[in-house]
């Protein structure tokens, strides 16, 4: 879309894109391996993509008018915002999600796409994407910061009148999940919902019902069957009863009861091959577990939506 000025001369393009997609439109829209690429396969596409989706300005004012779309090599993208006023340039990723990196928008889109739909292990990441072990490490962590503005931003419940919820704690990052060194593993509260397999991961400083007991009343509604593997303290607390919580023995189930377990595999399984991953950034592995299991049927597409909640333009 070149203008012309009056001077006869081309005009740089005021917008990146014709339109943005409404934020509420993002999710229906679904996106294959092929498609990224066709979006990832030069930096235009890429620019576009990322305009027409909310995460990068898709138009910019200085000195009252609109900035310029122009070719800029100094930067990271080789695209810049021109002002004709005051010939100032300006970042395309300036108040984005992306403005604190250097790395070329077309590999932290297809990083987000691994990362979200394909979650290959690292090194066929590294492969595919190009990018080197501190970069991808840096942005995976990154990626669940917003998944844990998410978490916090929707705190669950589970369970309700009838419904099963199957309560157990597990030790993650257990030795036995780590090669060489030692870290001292990290007890999890898990609660799941047995029907949905809706979970909630709550990582807890110890085992006491004192501890557990006002977590489980955070997150499981009234009249919760509560299954346990019956040798917990808190069952034993009043509070348990003015929540109308029934408390069930595992022992006393004739059905499977797997499913905590079942989670926990799943959760042990994504970061066995993980190695030592700090104390403080655990917990997001958590939210990244609950955000995924939430956004499973468009994991992608999702995420560019939350990123865009989180990191307006
Ligand atoms: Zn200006």
């Amino acid at each position: 879309m070149t203008e012309l000025c009056e001077r006869g001369r081309p005009k740089a393009r005021v917008k990146i894109v014709d339109e943005i997609i409404n934020k509420e439109d993002l999710i229906q829209k679904e996106y294959t391996l092929h498609d990224i690429q066709q979006v990832t396969k030069d930096i235009d596409c890429t620019i576009k993509f990322l305009a027409s989706v909310g995460l990068l300005h898709n138009s910019v004012t200085c000195c009252d008018r609109a900035m310029g779309f122009v070719i800029r090599k100094r930067y990271s993208d080789g695209r810049a915002w021109h002002c004709s006023i005051c010939r100032s340039y300006r970042s395309i990723r300036n108040d984005s999600f992306f403005s604190k990196s250097c790395i070329r928008l077309t590999r932290l889109l297809e990083l987000i796409y691994w990362w979200t739909s394909i979650e290959s292990t690292q090194s066929v990441v590294m492969d595919q994407v190009g990018l080197g072990t501190e970069a991808i490490v840096n942005w995976y962590n990154y990626f669940r910061d917003v998944c844990a503005m998410w978490c916090i931003d929707h705190p669950t419940k589970i369970g309700g009148e009838g419904v099963k919820v199957d309560i157990a704690e597990s030790k993650f990052m257990h030795r036995q999940y780590h090669r060489g060194r030692y870290k001292e593993g990290h007890w999890i509260l898990g609660m799941v919902e047995r029907h949905s397999l809706n979970s909630v991961l709550v990582p807890v400083p110890d085992q006491s019902g004192a501890t557990l007991l006002p977590i489980i009343l955070k997150h499981v509604l009234p009249g919760t069957c509560i299954v346990t593997d019956g040798c917990h303290s808190y069952e034993k607390l009043p509070e348990s009863a003015d929540h109308c919580l029934q408390f069930m023995d595992a022992k006393d189930e004739k059905l499977n009861r797997n499913t905590t377990e079942g989670t926990w595999n799943n959760v042990k399984n994504r970061y066995k091959h993980l190695y030592g991953p700090s104390d403080n950034l655990f917990s997001t592995y958590l939210q990244e577990f609950s955000w995924r299991r939430v956004h499973k049927n468009n994991t992608f597409m999702s995420f560019i939506f939350w990123i865009r909640h989180y990191y307006p333009v």
